[in-house]
């Protein structure tokens, strides 16, 4: 009985065996390259982390003036 399966990465047909250590890849290239795009997915995390930065100074900003004029009238 042989079980055959399709290549993550490629879509090659391949061998689901324990002779195959690449498994369910089909070569080492392909398991090599899944690894990579795994990497690659924990890299982009620090990236949305400083778009939310850009948005506290504008909030900040409109913050300050609200106490200034409030000061002001109090005085
Ligand atoms: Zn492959």
């Amino acid at each position: 009985m042989k079980k055959q399966i399709s290549c993550p990465k490629c879509g090659k047909k391949t061998h689901f065996t324990p002779k195959n250590p690449y498994r369910p890849f089909c070569s080492e290239r392909c398991q090599l390259i899944d690894l990579g795009a795994w990497v690659e997915e924990e890299y982009r995390i620090p990236t949305e982390n400083s778009a939310n930065l850009d948005e506290i100074p504008t909030n900040e900003e409109s913050d300050e003036d609200l106490h200034s004029s409030e000061s002001t009238f109090l005085h």
